[in-house]
This record gives structure tokens, sequence and C-alpha cells, in this order.
């Protein structure tokens, strides 16, 4: 492995051509400002533009520019993944490419972590240019997430933050496949402490985490730290298995006692059986996803596949064995 440097920034960057010169700049002059070594790890997670090819370029210019090259596509979860494997800081700073993330907090962040903070994580003070029903969604993802689980998950705070070498070394023990990183950090432990930011409008381009990509997050988050949705189906199961039997017992007794009064019931035969099936489906696609996420864990496929690197020492063997570096 390369040398310890003192700080690491790693950012993922998915169709962001319009926005990673920028974006390095804007890293750059803040880095430079601390005048300690550092380096800055960029994770092209297969775009299919021309981040790679900018990337490649800074590369050769700046050596303490890096850069990890996905073979696909693996998702901003993943990325971050790859990009904290690699590196050799002794504070790591995850940080989204697209300048939504100040870089200038940055020296905030390392301010509290040499005062003995493990984990400092940007709390979102304030989301600019973002829509209302995202800024919305994201509120009650927070606040019901937090109701969903045991584990101290900070309300508003994305996966912007910087982690100690050691809670980046613990965090290569998680496997996981389905990941929700900031979640894991908090499962983690150590000494957390944020800073609040003004989470700034996107410097260019569009977002990369359409609706189907929140929804995964979300879900992600919520399965793999609780199993209240589990739990919700059993005991919704037992609530109506409850109800349908007393209904059993007054139909048998008014058929038996009563017999006139069974004739019509077209309308609430459909009725109950519709609202039955629909709960049954509810719930079945609510262990679906459990099942799925099994799945995922029993493959055991590597979380990711890397076609090439650059600036890394062993570049060469990067791109031979494409995987976690354990
Ligand atoms: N990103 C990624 N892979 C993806 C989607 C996004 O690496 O599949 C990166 C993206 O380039 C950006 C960061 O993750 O640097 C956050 O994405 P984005 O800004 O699109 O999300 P938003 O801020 O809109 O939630
Ligand atoms: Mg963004």
């Amino acid at each position: 492995m390369t040398e310890r440097i003192k700080y690491s920034i790693v950012v993922p960057l998915y169709n962001e051509e319009e926005v990673v010169l920028e974006s390095y700049k804007r890293l750059k002059a803040v880095m430079d400002s601390l005048s300690e070594p550092y380096e800055l790890i960029f994770v092209n997670d297969g775009s299919r533009d021309r981040t790679a090819f900018i990337v490649k370029e800074i590369c050769s210019r700046d050596k303490n520019v890096k850069l990890i090259n996905f073979a696909r596509n693996f998702g901003h979860q993943i990325a971050i993944t790859a990009g904290m494997d690699y590196a050799s800081g002794e504070a790591i700073v995850v940080i989204d490419g697209d300048l939504q993330d100040p870089p200038e907090v940055i020296p905030k962040m390392i301010e509290k972590w040499r005062e003995g903070y493990d984990v400092v994580y940007g709390k979102r003070a304030e989301r600019k240019g973002e829509t209302f029903f995202k800024k919305f969604t994201a509120k009650m993802f927070y606040r019901f997430l937090r109701r969903m689980t045991d584990v101290d998950i900070p309300l508003d705070t994305g996966d912007f933050r910087l982690i100690d070498r050691k809670v980046c070394d613990a965090l290569k023990l998680v496997n996981e496949r389905n990941r929700f990183v900031r979640g894991l950090i908090s499962w983690l432990g150590f000494r957390q402490t944020g800073v609040e930011f003004v989470r700034e409008k996107r410097f260019a381009g569009v977002t990369k985490y359409p609706l189907k990509k929140m929804l995964k997050l979300a879900f992600d988050g919520i399965a793999s730290f609780s199993y209240k949705p589990l739990k919700l189906s059993s005991y919704t199961g037992v609530a109506l298995s409850g109800l349908s039997f007393i209904y059993l017992l007054v139909v048998v007794v008014e058929r038996i006692f009563f017999k006139e009064s069974t004739q019509p019931g077209w309308a609430s035969i459909i009725a109950v059986n519709l609202f039955f099936n629909g709960i049954i489906l509810l719930m079945l696609g609510i262990i679906g996803e459990y099942i799925g996420r099994i799945y995922d864990e029993a493959k055991g496929r590597p979380l990711y596949i890397i076609n090439d690197t650059e600036n890394f020492d062993d570049d060469d063997k990067l791109g031979r064995y494409p995987t976690r570096s354990r």
C-alpha cells in the first residue's frame, strides 16, 4: 500500500462530466490550504459520459488525484465503499461530486476530528435547489428510520462525513451487499458529532438518484437496521386472523339459528376477499424484500468490480484483483 498520508477525500461520480473539473478545483483549493499531505480518490461508478476520461486527464497532471474506475454502475453506496477501501489517509472524508456538499466544510470537520471525534457527519441545516418532494420525503424518511431502528442514526445527514482510520478499518469488516453506509457507520459506534452546513444547489447536471434508486436506498436503510416491517406482517396477520375467527363464529351461528339472514352477501364476500388478498400480497412483498437481500448475501459476490485504477502504487494489482482490499 501507499505510505500513510494524512487525509483521503472520496468522491463518487456517475455521469458527472459537467461537474468533475470544478469539483476537483474546489477540493484542491481547500486541501492545499491545509498544507498537509492528502489524496483525492475519484470513484467512477460506471459513467457513460466522459467522466473517466476527464479524471484520467487530471490524474496525469496531479499525483494527489487517484481514480478507481468501476467496470459498470454499482451504485453510490458501493462507490463510496470502494473509495474507503482504498483510502490510505488517517482521516477519510466522503463527499458528493456535484458540489452539493461544500468542500469548504471539510476543515471544520478536521477541526472536530482533532478534538478527538472519530466520526464527524455533515448535518443539513438547509437544502437548496432541491424539489419540495425530495426535501419532504427525505425529512420523513430520516424520522421514520429513527423510529424503526435502535441504531442511533442522526437525522438529516447524508454520506458527507469524515471518519477516522479506525472507523474505516472497522467498516471493512462489514461485508453487507445492500449497503446503507451512513447507518453502518452509526452502527459501528465510536465518538460521533456533527457539523451543520447548508446543502448547496447542484453545480451542474441533474440528480443521479431517480425515485427508484431513492426507494431502494430507503428500504436498504430500513431492512438492514430493522425487523419491524416483518413484525408488522406478523402482528397484522394475528390481528386479522383473530377478527376473521370472530366473524366465522358469527356466520356459523347465524346460519344455524337465524337461517334466513344469510341470503344476500355477494358484496361483503368480495370486499373481504379483496381486502385480505391485498394485505397478504403486501406482507408477502415485505417478506420478499428481505428474502431478496438474503439471496444477495448468500451468493456472496464481490461488492464491486474494478476495471482499472490510476495513481495508486499498485495500479496493476488492483486491476487484477478487482474486489475489496482484504
Ligand atoms: N452517484 C454514484 N452512483 C450512482 C448515483 C450517484 O456514484 O449510481 C454519485 C453522484 O455522481 C454524486 C453522488 O453520488 O456524486 C450523489 O448523487 P446525486 O447528487 O445525483 O444525488 P442527490 O444529491 O440528488 O441525492
Ligand atoms: Mg447531489
